[in-house]
């Protein structure tokens, strides 16, 4: 069955299982956990289980039906063959789709009208249910959040909604109390070193990549893609350099270099996280004072990475972030450390 497809993640399976298994599922669930741990394919599983052709309570996997839910269109926008499996995703859509209106910051009030309730309201087209996937969805803007409440809350029958996010307290509590949580955790580092080894990934490779990845499969196969994991790490190499370096240049010329949408640079300020976590974990038998160091710098840099998803301006972010570490590290251990802004 699909659901065993799905590594490392037994609580939130048995629970869904249960469900599907007993006929009692939710109409509205809503999975939390970080990016990259299973979240989506756990949905599309589940999706699977809800449609399938084959009398199967848990899905067979194999039949048409199933086939479609988990086959996406080779064009833009990559949705789902199968018509009634809907995905929700900031900027999935073009702007033709949405009113000719192009989503940048967050999931619009048109995708939420155009895409789910234009379906929602009617009967599934082919299958005995349909189900809507919002991946993200803390950003959904809060027009879109109050124009899905009233569906969200009493759908149609056989409608099903699943909302992913790795941040469930940037949700609306008119979501959060309207769907039913399911918690992710991080992946075990053994089913991490299996997915790598099911990439083919060098095995003198695998042991710093997970070390790196904090239970994410997608940062792992990320940090192990050299066309992704290249300029990530170089990032992270230059961010960690410019906070050590004698002076401001480094971190300055860093800021000016980025030209990436902001939503690259959270990827990337998740990786710089993960490298302090790391470091603070190493460090915390032999050198409790750097581990405590490296604890403080996680801190600053989640900081900064909930400002930069706020709506700060990339480069003076991370001016102010490298500014941030080192002032706490040179100046001021112990206390909390003040937003430095970078001037040149
Ligand atoms: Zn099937």
């Amino acid at each position: 069955m699909p659901f065993d497809h799905i590594l490392g993640q037994k609580p939130a399976i048995e629970t869904l299982t249960r469900a599907l298994a007993s006929g009692h599922v939710h109409h509205a669930y809503r999975f939390e956990g970080a990016e990259g741990v299973g979240k989506e394919l756990t949905a599309m599983a589940f999706a699977q289980a809800l449609l399938c052709s084959a009398d199967e309570p848990l899905g067979c996997g194999t039949c048409d039906v199933c086939r479609r839910v988990v086959e996406h269109a080779q064009t833009a926008p990559h949705t789902p063959l199968h018509p009634d499996v809907v995905l929700v995703s900031r900027g999935l859509y073009p702007p033709e789709t949405l009113g000719g209106r192009k989503e940048t910051a967050n999931i619009s009030i048109e995708q939420i009208r155009r895409v789910v309730l234009s379906r929602a309201n009617y009967p599934p087209h082919e299958g005995r249910a349909q189900v809507f996937i919002l991946r993200g969805a803390e950003q959904l803007s809060i027009g879109a959040a109050n124009a899905l409440l009233k569906t969200l809350e009493e759908p149609r029958p056989a409608t099903y909604f699943v909302l992913l996010t790795a941040r469930p307290d940037k949700l609306l509590d008119t979501i959060r109390s309207r769907s039913l949580p399911i918690r992710f955790g991080p992946l075990p580092d053994e089913v991490l070193t299996r997915i790598l080894g099911d990439h083919e990934v060098a095995a003198d490779q695998v042991a710093s990549i997970v070390e790196l990845a904090g239970g994410s499969a997608a940062a792992a196969l990320d940090a192990s893609d050299p066309e992704l994991g290249g300029p990530r790490e170089r990032f992270v190499t230059q961010l960690l350099g410019a906070v050590d370096a004698p002076n401001l240049g480094a971190a300055i010329a860093l800021s000016e270099s980025l030209g990436r949408d902001r939503f690259e640079l959270v990827d990337d300020l998740r990786a710089v996280a993960g490298a302090y976590a790391c470091e603070a974990r190493q460090a915390v038998s032999d050198a409790p004072a750097a581990a405590e160091m490296a604890a403080r710098r996680h801190r600053i840099v989640l900081d900064a990475i909930e400002a930069v998803e706020r709506n700060g301006s990339a480069g003076l972010a991370v001016a102010s972030l490298v500014a941030s570490l080192r002032h706490g590290w040179l100046q001021r251990p112990g206390k909390p450390p003040p937003i430095v802004i970078a001037r040149r």
